[in-house]
């Protein structure tokens, strides 16, 4: 019996902006499993299936729970939100799959926050960037401080995930702190929350503001390069093209 779980990232939120392989993939299991949230999301289509909802925190029941169904013969889908293989849970699949030698995983690629996020605000990530979580629940701060002082080092364009929770309230502050005793208080930054979702909501800021700024467990964060600029209320990260020296070639020509 091929025994095959796929783990499926669902993007933001919306429908249309899940993947048609996702899409697939869900269309086609027996049982698909994920926090209450996202099956909420995924909404009226996918009504007809078995839905197997399991608590936050709860991430390795959750994953063994996958590999039992499918051991019963059924086509199983675990969802994440955005991609599963960032902050999400295809490693842990993976994992606690050497257990399970006879079961095949399948990981489908979503939408992370980072790519949504950024089409929200303009075009931020259009040179290299790298993300950081600021959560702690698995990472030890030292190690997200000394992520933060070398990204920053890096003149990296950075988006923070899981910028604030209930019991972190703090931590962008804390992000910001340590990120203004390498970069200038007027660099470009911006936020997006509930991308996706009722109430997506953008803002732009300066770096100097962007920790006074009112986040929670649904924005990502976006902290601009030494080349990103906020243009008519959008935040641009630069390429290089010089496009001031080709407006004048334009003129001459
Ligand atoms: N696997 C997910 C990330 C999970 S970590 C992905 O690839 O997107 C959870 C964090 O992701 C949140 O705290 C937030 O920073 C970000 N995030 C996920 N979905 C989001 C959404 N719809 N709107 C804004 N931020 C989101």
């Amino acid at each position: 019996m091929e025994r095959k779980i796929y783990i499926v990232g669902m993007g933001p939120g919306r429908e249309d902006m899940m993947t048609g392989e996702a899409v697939r993939a869900l269309d086609q299991a027996d049982v698909i499993v994920g926090y209450t949230v996202y099956l909420e999301l995924l909404g009226q289509r996918f009504q007809g299936k078995e839905m197997v909802s399991a608590p936050m925190r709860r991430e390795e029941e959750r994953c063994r729970l996958c590999f039992i169904e499918a051991q019963k013969g059924k086509r199983v889908a675990l969802v994440c939100s955005g991609d599963a293989g960032i902050y999400g849970m295809a490693s842990l699949m993976y994992e606690i799959g050497r257990e399970y030698p006879e079961t095949e995983l399948v990981v489908v690629a979503g939408v992370t926050a980072a790519c949504s996020g950024a089409a929200v605000l303009g075009a931020p990530l259009n040179h290299d960037f790298c993300t950081i979580s600021l959560s702690d629940l698995l990472t030890p701060w030292e190690v997200i401080e000394r992520r933060l002082k070398g990204a920053a080092r890096g003149d990296f364009v950075i988006v923070l995930y899981n910028p604030s929770s209930r019991k972190r309230r703090d931590y962008l502050r804390r992000a910001c702190d340590i990120l203004l005793r390498v970069i200038e208080g007027s660099r470009a930054c911006g936020y997006v929350e509930n991308i996706g979702r009722e109430g997506t909501r953008a803002e732009v800021c300066t770096l100097e503001k962007l920790g006074d700024r009112e986040v929670n467990m649904f924005t990502t964060v976006f902290i601009g390069n030494s080349d990103s600029i906020i243009l008519n209320g959008r935040l641009i990260t630069k390429r290089g093209y010089g496009i001031e020296r080709n407006i004048d070639f334009r003129r001459n020509h």
